[in-house]
């Protein structure tokens, strides 16, 4: 039997969904019993089963493509995963190469060590141009926003920033440096946005298109 989280209300009927990191709610009138619950969901284990791989599948970040080849999102184009014999990972030739015994882990991980390095490079620099000093910089697992400022002016980015252009990188950490300055989305900050990006419409266009690789892993 499936694991399900239930959530019982006033409706009438049962219904069954997938979140996105492939749970299963149910919804349930207040009374009805347990077995015919589970006597439902396992009526519907085809479409169940079925659901739930699409949507790992969508979140996975190695997809296959209409050549049925591997690949993995990195600084905003999609390389071929390809494999080889040695321990290391390599960009080489537009292919992201990992070694053999590769798994889904090994590669988050590791892209997630590209994106703090590319960070540690970025931001001092930035930094310095805009005269401002953030009090740290962490990378994160946020899903729902690429970069963040608190108060206290420490800097959060999503490590899924990799998966970025660098240009778009750069814009975002000069639009979290800029909140140090104002900690708003002011004319004012937009104007100190655009000194230091002038193209930033066209990197905000960006994310905005490819919200969706906040999803994968
Ligand atoms: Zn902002």
């Amino acid at each position: 039997m499936f694991d399900y989280k239930l959530i019982r209300s006033d409706r009438k009927t049962l219904s069954v969904e997938i979140d996105r990191d492939g749970g299963l709610i149910v919804r349930a009138p207040r009374r009805l019993d347990k077995a015919t619950i589970e006597c439902f969901l396992e009526s519907r284990k085809r479409w169940i089963e079925e659901n739930r791989r699409r949507m790992l599948e969508r979140r996975a970040a190695v997809v296959q493509d209409s050549s049925g080849a591997q690949t993995v999102w990195y600084h905003g184009s999609q390389l071929q995963l390809l494999q080889h014999d040695a321990s290391n990972v390599e960009i080489r030739d537009g292919a992201l190469i990992v070694p053999h015994n590769w798994t889904q882990a090994y590669l988050r991980a590791w892209l997630k060590e590209m994106c703090k390095q590319e960070l540690q490079s970025r931001v001092p620099p930035a930094a310095a141009l805009l005269g401002v000093q953030p009090t740290a910089i962490h990378v994160t697992e946020a899903k729902t926003r690429w970069g963040s400022c608190s108060s206290k002016n420490s800097l959060n980015f999503s490590w899924r920033l990799i998966f970025c252009p660098p240009e778009v990188m750069d814009y975002v950490v000069i639009h979290e440096l800029c909140h140090i300055r104002h900690k708003n989305h002011s004319a004012a900050f937009w104007a100190l946005v655009a000194e230091h990006d002038p193209q930033y419409e066209t990197h905000r266009a960006w994310l905005g298109s490819h919200a969706a690789l906040m999803d994968l892993f």
